[in-house]
């Protein structure tokens, strides 16, 4: 997995980034709020977020993130340890939490609940597109939209990532699990088809092209 870890302390930070890395994660450090918000929309699949960080708290961090719709797996990190404020971290949309100091193990443990469940609704909305994860299908205001398994795939990705510019690439590797386009465009080619299933009789668009950078799912265009 991809995790982006939030962490001024760099003792921590380090310890994460080595325990990560050596349980095969691909792993990076950033010392605040300020960093981390340049860096969320690369797709992560999991952040680990210190509460007290220099430029501010990391649960509003949290909050912003899940307000937008992003849904991607967050487990907390504090030094406070108070019933309420753990109350608070779970309200504020973070998946987990977890106390400092922590052995290495129980957040390996922490991760692995954490995104299994991939930190996931049962369903995304997003304007009037209804996804309903467990049962696959989709309707947008009200009518439902017939899928095959790739387009549907292909759908929540973008729409768990709403307003994330989603490189072709990383498209591939995500839904088709490869890195190698076989030089048929099947990227685009699928969005086409999704586009026609869920953008065409409906409005306005949600799926957007970003020239030359790839494709983005949002209710406002570019
Ligand atoms: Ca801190």
């Amino acid at each position: 997995m991809r995790i982006l870890v939030i962490e001024d302390e760099r003792r921590i930070g380090g310890f994460l980034q080595r325990g990560l890395t050596e349980e095969g994660h691909r792993v990076e450090v950033v010392p605040d709020l300020a960093s981390a918000r340049t860096r969320l929309g690369e797709g992560w699949d999991l952040l680990l977020v210190d509460r007290m960080l220099p430029d501010g708290d990391g649960l509003q961090l949290v909050r912003d993130l899940r307000r937008d719709g992003d849904r991607t797996p967050t487990i907390c990190l504090t030094a406070r340890d108070r019933v309420d404020e753990r109350v608070e971290g779970l309200v504020g949309g973070a998946d987990d939490y977890l106390v400092k100091p922590f052995a290495f193990e129980e957040l390996l443990a922490r991760i692995g609940a954490v995104t299994r469940r991939g930190g996931a609704p049962e369903r995304i909305e997003i304007a009037d597109l209804v996804i309903d994860l467990a049962g696959r299908r989709v309707s947008r205001a009200g009518t439902e939209i017939k899928l095959t398994a790739r387009e549907f795939d292909l759908l929540r990705y973008l729409a768990e990532r709403p307003g994330r510019v989603i490189s072709r690439t990383r498209l591939l590797e995500a839904v088709w699990d490869t890195t190698h386009d076989p030089g048929t465009n099947v990227v685009d080619v699928y969005v086409s088809y999704l586009r026609a299933k869920v953008d065409k009789d409906f409005g306005p668009p949600l799926i957007h092209t970003v020239r030359g950078v790839g494709y983005v799912l949002e209710t406002e265009g570019r």
